[in-house]
């Protein structure tokens, strides 16, 4: 007898937090989402992005679209007020969001300033920490958190510097916010992705040579795809992982249990 898995999100509402292109892993999840049936709402940083936003969504008429620059105290409460008035309350949270200035991931770790520190941490890790504790009152029993992470979080990937930092403390808040929430059936995650052609990713500098290499070293063979992100976004949003909480799951091709291949 088979066991019939049924992934219906109808029913649920879900806000995904950036998505600047169809090639954003944010889209990349969100895309699963409205296709089990969610109904979403996009945040995004500026306005240029909600042309691209309103294109993507065109087939979901119910989808909602709210700005929200998330070092604005201001604008993560007009979302979840509108969340609250318009949506009712939460059950799926997709938390794609990162960035650190130019020059501190081109030269030395050492020589990273305290100002581009604190931006890298406060936009890529602790902006995890305040969306929760603003979504909070609406999260339903059952709800889930996923963030994106990177493996430089663990080892050191040159160039990848202070955000290998921050990657670090985002990992850690993940944990402790899912034992802070268990007791409510909320659920955090992590989902660790090899590189992707994205515009976070390539912006990365050398990102060419990473994505090669990371594809030559592989248990794979090869990069993992945004689509295969998605699929472990949808999983660990949906009631699939009910058991799972506080972890970080890599969708990387296996580059990162990788220690030494052998030619032939
Ligand atoms: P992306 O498409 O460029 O998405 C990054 C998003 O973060 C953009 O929508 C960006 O908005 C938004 N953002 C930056 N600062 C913000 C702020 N203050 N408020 C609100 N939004 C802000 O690139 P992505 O690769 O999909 O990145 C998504 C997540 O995946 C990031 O956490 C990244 O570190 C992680 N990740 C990526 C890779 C990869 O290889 N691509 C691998 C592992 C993990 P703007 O466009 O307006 O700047």
């Amino acid at each position: 007898m088979p066991i019939m898995i049924s992934l219906d999100l109808s029913g649920k509402v879900a806000l995904v937090m950036g998505v600047t292109n169809e090639r954003s892993l944010a889209w990349a999840i969100g895309h699963q989402l409205l296709q089990a049936g969610a109904r979403c709402i996009f945040s995004y940083q500026g306005e240029r992005l909600l042309s691209g936003l309103e294109k993507l969504t065109k087939a979901y008429p119910e989808t909602l679209f709210e700005v929200c620059d998330v070092t604005q105290e201001s604008d993560l409460e007009r979302l979840f007020a509108r969340i609250g008035s318009e949506m009712g309350g939460l059950d799926m949270i997709v938390h794609a969001i990162a960035y650190a200035p130019r020059a501190s991931m081109e030269g030395r770790f050492l020589d990273t300033t305290l100002e581009d520190y604190q931006i890298a941490l406060g936009v890529s890790a602790y902006s995890l920490v305040s969306v929760t504790r603003h979504a909070e009152p609406l999260l339903r029993s059952g709800s889930s958190i996923v963030t994106l992470t990177y493996y430089a979080s663990q080892r050191v990937v040159a160039k990848y510097n202070v955000m290998g930092i921050a990657k670090a403390a985002l990992e850690a808040s993940v944990r402790y916010m899912a034992y802070e929430l268990g007791s409510k059936n909320i659920r955090v995650n992590a989902i660790s992705a090899g590189p992707m052609r994205t515009i976070a990713g390539s912006s990365i500098p050398g990102f060419r040579d990473m994505f090669a290499k990371a594809a030559a070293t592989a248990a794979l063979g090869r990069n993992a795809t945004q689509e295969e992100a998605g699929k472990l976004g949808l999983f660990l949003l949906s009631d699939l992982s009910s058991g799972i909480t506080g972890e970080v799951s890599f969708v990387d091709g296996g580059y990162n249990i990788m220690g030494m291949a052998l030619d032939g």
